[in-house]
């Protein structure tokens, strides 16, 4: 069975347990959850901006080299 760090407590909780045993923090999982999709969105965007920054820094580069 997997196993979650609690938020508030750092214990193992049970991937499916409905609140931490040792703490009463309630849903550990979601918040677990909740946290890998914000960092995945944090990341996109982050991605996003790199590759969207590079292709306006790359792109007329490309051009002055085709052009010339
Ligand atoms: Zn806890």
């Amino acid at each position: 069975m997997p196993l979650v760090n609690c938020p508030l407590c750092e214990n193992q909780v049970s991937h499916r347990a409905q609140a931490c045993p040792s703490c009463g923090e309630p849903d550990p999982n979601r918040y677990h959850t909740r946290n890998c999709w914000l960092g995945r969105l944090f990341w996109l965007c982050v991605w996003s901006g790199i590759i969207a920054a590079s292709w306006l820094w790359v792109a007329p580069w490309l051009m002055n080299q085709f052009t010339s």
